[in-house]
C-alpha cells in the first residue's frame, strides 16, 4: 500500500494519534453532555415547581375575585332579576372591576349568559356538571377557541341562581410570563389536542410535531411525568409535561422545553478549542513523524541506491554521519562491498589470464579485440603455433614448457608494444597487429616470425623456436572478435596442412561447416528414405577375362543438394562419429545385394572400403563380424594404410581377426601415401590395390611404370593379388596385363552402377560370350 517508509510511519501515526483525541472528545462530550443534561432536569423540575405555585397563585387571585362578586349584594340582585339587559351590565361591570379576561354566569338550567346577553348556546354539558357536583370547580376552559385558567362561584340568593365564571386568557403574553420565571432560558407553551388528536399551541400556532405527539401521550400515560428527553424536530431537548385540569373536557397541558443544545452552549467553547488543540496537535505529530521518519529513511534510501549501483557494478561507499544502528549497517554494506571488488578484482584476473602462464587468455583477447573493431584502422589476428609442442614439453618438463611460454609470451609483447595478446590454446599464441591490407599484414607477420623464432634460455638451456603462423582480418566491422580468433586458428590449421610457415584464412577452402553439420543429421534419414545407396564397381580378372569382384561404393542422391560425393560425406561422417553406423548399413546392404547377385546367377565376391577410423575400434570389428554372418561369398575390406598408423595394435589385432573370420582383406589406395615396407610386412593382406593416379601416369611415365611393376612383384613375393585402380584405356590395360597386374578396376572394366543395372548388364556380357563361343564353335 505505501511505497515509502516515511509515508506509512506518518500516516500511522498521525491515525494513532486521531483515534486517540476522538476517544478523548467522546468522552468528554458524554461526560459533559450528562452533566448538562442532569442539571437540566433539575432546572425543569424546579421550573415544574415554581409554575404550580404560581398556577395556584394565580387560582386563589381569580378564585377570590369571584368569590367577592358572588358575594356582591348589588350583583346578586342583577342575577336574581334575571333580567338579560341588567345581568349583562352587571357581569361587564363586573369584568371591568374585575380585570378579567372572561365573565359569565351560568344558570341553574346551563344556560350561559355574558356581559353580552343571554348566550344561545347552554354551557357545554362537562362544564355543567363539574358545577352541579363540586364546590366551585377551578381548571382550564377553551372560549372562543382560546384556552382560558377559569374559576367558579356560586351565586346564592339565598337559592342557588347560578355560577359566576371568571376566566383569564392563556396566551402568549402569559407563556413569557411564566418562562422569565425560570432560571434557564426555557421555553413554555400551553398544548390542546385537536381534533384530530395532535397537540397543537393554544396560541394557534399549527405547530404539529409527531414526536411531540407522542411525547405527551406517552407523559399522560404514565401519569405525573419527570423532565424526559424529547427528540423534537429541531434537536434534542429536554421537555416537562404537566396536564392542566379542565373544565369542559378539552384535553391540554402546559410544555415546558428546554433544547440541549443551548444547555451545551456553554461548553462548545471547550469543544472548540479542544479542536483547535487537537488539529494544532495533529499538525504538529505529522511534522515530527515525517522529519523523524525522514531521519531513518533518508539514510536507509541511501543504502538502499548504494545496493543498486553496486548491483550495477559501481562501488561507492556510504558515507555515515550518525553512530546508530544503520551507521553500523552502512559500514558493514561498505565493508562488503569492499570485499566484493576485490573478489572481482580476483576473478576478473582469473577469468582474463590464464593460470599456468599468467599470460592474458583468450577472453581477454576478445575484450581488446572489441574495442578494436569499433577504431577505424584495420588490424589482424596472428595465431602463433608452436611446433611440435607435445614432443618438446616431453623432452623439457611441464613446469619448464610454461616458463618457454611465459617468455614467448614477453618476447611477443616486447617485439609489439601494446599490441594486445594472448594464450590461445595449449600450444598457441595469439597477438592482433594493425595493418590495413594483407600485404601490409604479411609484412609485419614476417618480422614477428624473423625475431620470434630465435632460441630462448630456459634453466641455462638453450631451446629452438619453431612455430608456424596463421592470419584472419575480421570480416567487416561487424565481425565478432570470437569469429577472427576462430579464423586465424584455422588459418594456422591451414598452414600445418600445407606445410606452409604462414598462411592467411582461405575461407573457401574452410567450407561450411555448419552446413556440414546439418548434413550429418540428414545422413540417418537418408539411410533410412533411400536416398543413400550403393553402386558397384566390377573388377576383371586379367587371366581368365572374367568378373568375380565387385567393389561396393556409396551414393547419396540429395533431394536438396543432389549427388553427394562420397569424398564428402564420408570424411564429415569420420570427423563427426557417424561412420560407424553408415559403414554398418553399407555392409548390411552389400551382404544383401550380395544375395540377390547370387539370386540372378553372378556369385561375386564384394570389397566394402572400411574407414581408417573404425579399424581400431574392437567394438565396430564385432558388430561387423555379426553383420557379415549371412553372406554368401566372399566378402573383402579394403583398408587404406593410414588407418593403421593411427592406432597400429588393435588395428592389426582386428585386421587379423577379420582374416580369421574368412574375410579378405585389401591394401586400397597402395602408392598414394607413405607406404613403407614394414606395413606391407605386417598385414595379413590377401590383395593390394594400386592407386589409380599410378596407374594413370602409367603409359606417361617410365619411372612409374617402374614402381607399377616392381610393386606387383613384390606384392606376389608376399603372397598377394593385385589389382590396379582407375584402369581407364585399352593401353593401361593391356600394359598391366603385360606386367602380370592380376585384376583391373576401373571406367575400362564398368562405370559403378545399381545392383539392378550391374545383373543386367552382366547378364547381357554372359549371352554375348555365350554367341561368341557358339559362333566359335560353328565356325
Ligand atoms: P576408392 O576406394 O579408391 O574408390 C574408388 C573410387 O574411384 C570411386 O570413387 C570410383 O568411382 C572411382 N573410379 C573407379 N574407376 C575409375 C576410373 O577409371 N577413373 C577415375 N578417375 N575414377 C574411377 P567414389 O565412388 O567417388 O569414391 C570415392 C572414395 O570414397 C572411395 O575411394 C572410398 O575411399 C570412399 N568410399 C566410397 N564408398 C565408401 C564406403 O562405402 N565406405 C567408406 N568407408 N568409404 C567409401
Ligand atoms: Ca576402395
Ligand atoms: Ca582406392
Amino acid at each position: 500500500m505505501f511505497r515509502h517508509l516515511r509515508l506509512k510511519l506518518t500516516v500511522l501515526y498521525a491515525g494513532l494519534f486521531c483515534i486517540a483525541l476522538a476517544f478523548i472528545a467522546a468522552g468528554a462530550f458524554a461526560v459533559v453532555n450528562g452533566n448538562s443534561e442532569r442539571m437540566v432536569r433539575e432546572q425543569l423540575k424546579t421550573t415544574g415547581i415554581v409554575f404550580d405555585r404560581v398556577w395556584q397563585l394565580r387560582f386563589q387571585r381569580l378564585e377570590d375575585s369571584a368569590t367577592l362578586s358572588s358575594s356582591d349584594y348589588g350583583f346578586r340582585q342583577a342575577v336574581a332579576t334575571a333580567d338579560a339587559a341588567t345581568l349583562a351590565s352587571a357581569l361587564s361591570n363586573l369584568r371591568e372591576r374585575l380585570d378579567a379576561d372572561v365573565v359569565f354566569l351560568v344558570a341553574p338550567e346551563g344556560l350561559v349568559y355574558s356581559p353580552r346577553g343571554l348566550e344561545s348556546a347552554p354551557a357545554s354539558d362537562q362544564l355543567h356538571a363539574a358545577l352541579e357536583t363540586e364546590e366551585a370547580p377551578t381548571g382550564v376552559l377553551m372560549i372562543g377557541g382560546a384556552l382560558h385558567q377559569a374559576v367558579s362561584a356560586p351565586i346564592y340568593a339565598p337559592n342557588l341562581l347560578g355560577w359566576v365564571i371568571v376566566a383569564e386568557r392563556l396566551d402568549a403574553a402569559e407563556m413569557r410570563a411564566l418562562e422569565r420565571l425560570s432560571a434557564i432560558p426555557l421555553n413554555a407553551s400551553a398544548m390542546v389536542r385537536a381534533s384530530n388528536g395532535a397537540w397543537v399551541s393554544s396560541e394557534g400556532a399549527a405547530e404539529t410535531d409527531t414526536q411531540i405527539d407522542t411525547f405527551i401521550d406517552r407523559t399522560l400515560r404514565a401519569g405525573q411525568g419527570d423532565p424526559d428527553l424529547l427528540a423534537g424536530a429541531d434537536g434534542p431537548a429536554m421537555a416537562l409535561v404537566k396536564p392542566f385540569r379542565s373544565l369542559d373536557g378539552t384535553a391540554s397541558v402546559l410544555m415546558l422545553r428546554y433544547p440541549m443544545a443551548l444547555a451545551l452552549a456553554p461548553y462548545r467553547a471547550l469543544f472548540s478549542t479542544l479542536l483547535a488543540i487537537g488539529i494544532i496537535a495533529l499538525c504538529l505529530l505529522v511534522i515530527a513523524t515525517w522529519l523523524l521518519a525522514r531521519g531513518i529513511t533518508q539514510p536507509i534510501s541511501t543504502l538502499e541506491e548504494a545496493a543498486r549501483r553496486l548491483q550495477a557494478g559501481e562501488h561507492v561507499p556510504v558515507k555515515v554521519r550518525s553512530r546508530d544502528e544503520i551507521a553500523r549497517l552502512a559500514e558493514s554494506f561498505n565493508a562488503m562491498a569492499a570485499a566484493i571488488q576485490l573478489r572481482e578484482r580476483k576473478i576478473t584476473q582469473l577469468a582474463f589470464h590464464d593460470s599456468e602462464t599468467r599470460l592474458p587468455n583468450r577472453a581477454a583477447l576478445e575484450r581488446r579485440l572489441v574495442a578494436m573493431l569499433k577504431q577505424p584502422r584495420g588490424f589482424v589476428v596472428v595465431a602463433i603455433g608452436i611446433d611440435r609442442f607435445a614432443h618438446m614439453r616431453g623432452a623439457i618438463g611441464y613446469a619448464h614448457a610454461s616458463s618457454f611460454l611465459q617468455q614467448l609470451g614477453v618476447r611477443l609483447t616486447q617485439l609489439a608494444p601494446n599490441a594486445p595478446m594472448a594464450r590461445l590454446s595449449n600450444d598457441v599464441l595469439a597477438v592482433a597487429l594493425l595493418a590495413d591490407n594483407d600485404s601490409e599484414a604479411l609484412r609485419r607477420v614476417q618480422g614477428l616470425l624473423a625475431n620470434l623464432e630465435q632460441s630462448l634460455r630456459i634453466d641455462e638451456q638453450v631451446v629452438d623456436v619453431n612455430v608456424t603462423i596463421g592470419v584472419a582480418a575480421p570480416e567487416g566491422k561487424a565481425a565478432s572478435p570470437g569469429d577472427v580468433i576462430e579464423h586465424a586458428s584455422i588459418a594456422l590449421d591451414q598452414a600445418r596442412a600445407a606445410r606452409a610457415k604462414i598462411a592467411f584464412f582461405d575461407k573457401a577452402a574452410y567450407g561450411d561447416p555448419t552446413r556440414n553439420l546439418s548434413l550429418m543429421g540428414d545422413m540417418h534419414r537418408a539411410m533410412d528414405n533411400g536416398e543413400i545407396g550403393l553402386f558397384y564397381q566390377l573388377k576383371m580378372d586379367f587371366r581368365s577375362n572374367t568378373i568375380e569382384s565387385a567393389e561396393a561404393l556409396v551414393r547419396w542422391r540429395h533431394p536438396r543438394r543432389g549427388m553427394i560425393s562420397p569424398d564428402l560425406f564420408v570424411p564429415m561422417a569420420e570427423e563427426t562419429g557417424h561412420v560407424r553406423a553408415l559403414t554398418e548399413w553399407v555392409l548390411a546392404r552389400a551382404v544383401e545385394e550380395q544375395g540377390m547377385l547370387a539370386d540372378a546367377g553372378f556369385p561375386l565376391a564384394i570389397s566394402v572400403n572400411i574407414s581408417g577410423r573404425l579399424v581400431g575400434d574392437r567394438d565396430f570389428a564385432h558388430a561387423a563380424l555379426a553383420a557379415v554372418k549371412g553372406a554368401r561369398h566372399d566378402l573383402c575390406f579394403e583398408i587404406t594404410e593410414t588407418a593403421v598408423i593411427d592406432n597400429p595394435e588393435i588395428a592389426l589385432e582386428n585386421i587379423e581377426l577379420f582374416a580369421r573370420h574368412g574375410i579378405k582383406i585389401a591394401i586400397d589406395d597402395y602408392g598414394s601415401g607413405l607406404s613403407s615396407l614394414s606395413y606391407l610386412k605386417q598385414m595379413p593382406a590377401h590383395e593390394l590395390k594400386i592407386d589409380k593416379v599410378f596407374v594413370q601416369s602409367l603409359v606417361h611415365s617410365q619411372r612409374d611404370a617402374l614402381l607399377v611393376r616392381s610393386t606387383i612383384e613384390l606384392a606376389h613375393g608376399l603372397g598377394m593379388r593385385v589389382t590396379a585402380e582407375g584402369v581407364e584405356t585399352p593401353t593401361t590395360f593391356a600394359l598391366l596385363a603385360s606386367m602380370g597386374c592380376d585384376m583391373a578396376q576401373g571406367y575400362f572394366v564398368a562405370r559403378p552402377a545399381a545392383v539392378g543395372d550391374v545383373i543386367i548388364a552382366l547378364g547381357d556380357a554372359r549371352r554375348a560370350e555365350a554367341a561368341e563361343r557358339a559362333g566359335k564353335a560353328s565356325a
